[in-house]
């Protein structure tokens, strides 16, 4: 068993956390009945936590290219098999079943990955057609945005592959739920997914985090700056962001904070028919009193978060459903 302590927690949005309640269950060898570790116990505000974070994820996941989220998998197979050893000890200590089935379980897992790493570029649909006169009607795959898997206790390492793999080619977000039995291998695989090196969009992001922070010992003391005009000067820093630091870290608010779901719900609700943020965030500070902005978009970002979802927006229970233009009821 090599799992280090700190990687006996859940892995939430980027980050190791205890559950929110604090509480623990133990994880018992079954051959030798000697307890192997202790594991968050998760409640209610923990599976929040996960959805909510899954939910954001999903909103830059499911605009990857098949080719990249292909190239992901690929690497979070790659990263499995070189630690084929280790999960095949955690899960045979775990789950007390013999070594070589253990491994043959983890060499297998291996080799699924690699088929829904493939699978992601060539995803099926029925040709394009004129089934109608004068309409051409075809098939689109869409992810459908999070999926919430259960995996039970017997294949813990299998079965979450299983689940992982097509969902994540699909471009959706996941929440995956180990048996609290059998929860070992799961967290090492969400340690391997965790140092898998994006690509495309991802390295993009690397760089101007970099480099943001670069500047900011350079040329601004190891202070990050409390003037938009000097925000903006950061690279990968837009009014978004500049927006978002001015108002949670010096109490400024100089405008409103254009995230995807306030594009998405300015749109929706007929605010703006601009798509560039710039010109939407004009277009709500002239709707919204000033000293409104700064909670205006942590409105926005909530009800887009947990309603006005990006593919399936919950109109049926929406309370600004009777104003909204794209109400769907
Ligand atoms: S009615 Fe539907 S589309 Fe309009 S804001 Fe509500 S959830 Fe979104």
């Amino acid at each position: 068993m090599t799992l280090t302590a700190s990687r006996y927690q859940m892995f939430i949005g980027g980050e190791w956390r205890d559950a929110a309640a604090g509480e623990t269950t133990e994880v018992i060898n079954p051959a030798t009945e000697q307890k192997i570790t202790d594991v968050p116990k998760g409640t209610t505000a923990d599976v929040d936590a996960a959805v909510a974070a899954a939910r954001d994820a999903f909103e830059t996941w499911s605009l990857t290219t098949p080719a990249e989220r292909s190239g992901m998998l690929y690497k979070f197979a790659d990263a499995v098999e070189s630690h084929a050893d280790e999960l095949a000890r955690v899960e045979s200590a775990n789950v007390g079943k013999p070594m070589s089935v253990a491994a043959f379980d983890v060499e297998f897992s291996v080799d699924n990955l690699r088929f829904f790493a493939g699978a992601a570029r060539v995803v099926e649909g029925k040709a394009a057609g004129e089934y109608v006169a004068t309409h051409t009607s075809m098939i689109r795959r869409e992810p459908v945005g999070v999926i919430g898997q259960v995996a039970p206790w017997n294949y813990p390492l299998m079965m979450a592959i299983w689940k992982l793999g097509p969902a994540l080619a699909a471009g959706n977000t996941v929440v995956l739920k180990p048996s609290s039995w059998t929860p070992l291998t799961a967290i090492k695989l969400a340690e391997l997914a965790a140092d898998i090196k994006p690509t495309g969009f991802f390295n993009q992001k690397t760089r101007a985090i970099r480099g943001a922070c670069q500047r900011m010992v350079e040329v601004y003391g190891g202070q990050v700056p409390d003037t938009m005009d000097d925000l903006l000067t950061l690279p990968g820093v837009a009014r978004k962001t500049a927006n978002i630091v001015l108002g949670n870290a010096f109490g400024k608010v100089e405008g409103i904070a254009v995230d995807t779901h306030v594009r998405r719900l300015a749109q929706r609700l007929g605010f703006t028919t601009e798509k560039d943020p710039d010109k939407i965030e004009r277009d709500l500070q002239r709707l919204v009193p000033k000293d409104k902005w700064f909670p205006f978009t942590y409105v926005l970002i909530e009800h887009g978060r947990r309603i006005c979802i990006a593919r399936n927006p919950k109109c049926e229970i929406c309370p600004v459903n009777y104003l909204c233009p794209s109400s769907r009821v």
